[in-house]
């Protein structure tokens, strides 16, 4: 690297992570540069839901580095001490598969809290802000709704619009469309495709080979707790180095 390029957003190195004598993360080096999308996939039980996790510190690694924005989270297999954890991990927004909205709460609620509470926003600039997100994801006329009256994509959105309230430098997503019925995957697929367009730095876990295709910089391909490969989408579907890579895909193809 030369001392002109862009500093990676999210810089990953050595990331190890055991669960007792089960090696998860075997070693993860990854570089996330500002406004790109990097998509992993892989195998169930690869490790990818636990690379995210540890990219926004919900889980302890054992061993690596990890940089946000050139901020240390993890140094050496140690995370920073909780208050600094807690500031940095707002620069990092998560959605899973499970929507996790506060079910007693408003859907525009639900998307001021964070703000509110961790950001002291006051009530009008964060209702404001939150309008403003759920015009984005196609749901300010649900502001009032509460979310068990919404569809399953529309959860989804409104977890889009919540952690987008904090102004995340980057946005991670574990699987986000896998809870989906089929007719409501592409209304989400849509949004996170917007957010690429405007320039959100992402990373995605998704068995959505179009969202990879069309949107991805990168794609990862993970096994066994480590990245096998990783390349252009074009080069990873027409032309993949690894065996392993072919057999996945091959298995998501015939999944439908
Ligand atoms: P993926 O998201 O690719 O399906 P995960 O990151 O969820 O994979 O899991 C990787 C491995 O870690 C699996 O073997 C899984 O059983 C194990 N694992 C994940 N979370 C835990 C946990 N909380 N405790 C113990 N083992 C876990
Ligand atoms: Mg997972």
């Amino acid at each position: 690297m030369s001392a002109s390029d862009p500093r990676p957003m999210v810089r990953i190195r050595r990331l190890t992570k055991s669960y007792g004598d089960n090696v998860v993360l075997r070693g993860i080096d990854l570089d996330i540069m500002p406004s790109q999308v990097v998509v992993v996939i892989g195998p169930s039980g690869s490790g990818k839901s636990t690379l995210l996790r540890c990219c926004n510190g919900l889980e302890l690694a054992q061993d690596g580095d990890i940089e946000i924005c050139g901020q240390p989270l993890l140094a050496d297999g140690r995370m920073l001490p909780d208050g600094q954890l807690n500031k940095l991990r707002e620069e990092v927004g998560m959605v899973f598969q499970s929507f996790n909205l506060f079910a007693h709460l408003s859907v525009l609620d639900n998307v001021t809290l964070g703000p509110r509470k961790l950001r002291r926003l006051p009530r009008g600039q964060a209702r404001e802000q939150a309008r403003a997100l759920l015009e984005k994801v196609g749901l300010a006329h649900k502001a009032d709704a509460m979310p068990a009256s919404l569809s399953g994509g529309q959860k989804q959105r409104v977890a889009i619009a919540r952690a987008l309230a904090m102004q995340p430098r980057v946005m991670l997503f574990d699987e986000p469309t896998s809870a989906l019925d089929p007719e409501l995957v592409g209304e989400v697929l849509k949004v996170m495709k917007l957010l690429a367009a405007e320039g959100m730095t992402m990373m995605a876990v998704t068995h959505e080979m179009s969202f990879a295709r069309d949107v991805a910089d990168v794609v990862a391909v993970m096994d066994h707790g480590g990245i096998i490969e990783a390349g252009p989408p074009a080069r990873i579907f027409t032309a993949p180095a690894q065996p392993r890579t072919r057999e996945f895909l091959q298995a998501v193809l015939e999944r439908g």
